[in-house]
């Protein structure tokens, strides 16, 4: 397979149109067979229900090439299962598990020529994602929807070196209790938008967001969850009903436990321990971890012994790990790699 003539080194975190897409309709009660084509555009009612109120969830996974020269992904099982529990949230029909495993390789396999290559640090990032499609003008959810899956390459996370971020305790909250904050809904991004602006206006790269309801548990960032090294060792996590469940955290709490032999635990943790914390660290798909050098509390600077120059040594411990499972250096807990070609 002849690869693109793409630098993949330089690339970005952005949208190429690569050759084809997945695109299944959900009409009359029952999803059609689905399609690959290579038309990227949606063409929808103008009173569509995706544009009048929101209803749109989706997904983000990434296929890459193994060190043997596989293409893989990383536990779509786990996308296929928080989908449904965001479709279910969002009154919206469950694309099923085996469909989107299905359409996910497909996707792949059609843009082969757009996985980059083992090294390059680039991978294929899949984005599936549904939304109601006819027209709705009463508050109630769509009849019809469409599913989709694009792929776009994108870049590596960490070009030009490791650079720990710093965050602000924000002023908005992202997610009532009760609310949404645990689907992958376009409506959590929708009003995350403001916070993030306002932040990067100030000089932060990111928001630390509180739990609403007392502002002194630490929840996430807008797209990231909290990992933390506390300064007795032990690996902590937020936890929290209004969090987004984040496959990457939850592979590196197995890692810390099982790989690392470390003491890992998921629990609520105050603003006010912040000051205890050896290493913190931001995980999601897109980064694995990137790691966190200060928080900014009003004035107030929490500065991580780790410092503002490179990752805390649990931290890059986690990071190769997982990275070295998913990469096919280190063996992987069953099921982890789902070999595609
Ligand atoms: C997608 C997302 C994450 C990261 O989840 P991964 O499954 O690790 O990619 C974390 N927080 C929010 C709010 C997200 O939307």
């Amino acid at each position: 397979m002849e690869k693109q003539n793409i630098d993949w080194g330089s690339l970005g975190f952005g949208y190429i149109k690569t050759d084809k897409r997945y695109v299944s309709n959900f009409k009359d009660g029952k999803w059609d067979d689905g399609v690959l084509t290579e038309d990227a555009t949606v063409c929808i009612n103008e009173c569509a229900g995706v544009l009048q109120y929101a209803q749109t969830c989706f997904e983000g996974l990434k296929a890459y090439t193994t060190e043997d020269g596989h293409i893989v992904v990383f536990r779509p099982d786990l996308n296929a299962d928080r989908m449904i529990d965001s479709a279910k949230r969002l009154e919206m029909p469950v694309f099923p598990k085996d469909r989107f495993i299905d359409a996910v390789e497909k996707v792949v396999l059609a843009n082969e020529s757009f996985v980059p290559p083992y090294g390059s640090g680039a991978t294929l990032y899949l984005r599936p994602y549904m939304f109601g499609t006819n027209p709705v003008i009463g508050v109630k959810p769509a009849d019809e929807y469409q599913f989709r899956i694009l792929a776009t390459p994108v870049g590596p996370y960490f070009k030009g070196g490791v650079k720990p971020l710093t965050l602000k305790v924000s002023d908005f909250d992202r997610a009532a209790p009760h609310g949404t904050g645990h689907i992958k809904g376009g409506l959590n991004y929708a009003m995350s938008l403001h916070a993030i602006v306002t932040a990067h206006n100030e000089g932060y790269d990111e928001n630390m967001y509180l739990d609403a309801a007392t502002r002194t548990k630490i929840e996430e960032t807008g797209g990231a969850n909290f990992i933390f090294v506390t300064k007795d060792g032990k690996v902590v996590t937020p936890k929290s009903n209004s969090i987004l469940p984040s496959i990457t955290r939850r592979s590196l709490m197995y890692v810390a436990k099982e790989y690392l032999g470390l003491d890992a635990q998921e629990r609520e943790i105050e603003l006010a321990e912040l000051s205890d914390m050896a290493e913190c660290g931001l995980c999601g798909t897109a980064a694995v971890i990137s790691p966190v050098g200060k928080v900014v509390d009003h004035g107030k600077e929490i500065c991580f012994p780790s410092g503002m120059t490179e990752m805390g040594p649990t931290i890059k411990k986690l990071y190769d790990t997982l990275t070295g499972i998913q990469m096919g250096r280190i063996p992987a807990p069953e099921g982890w790699i789902k070999v595609i070609k």
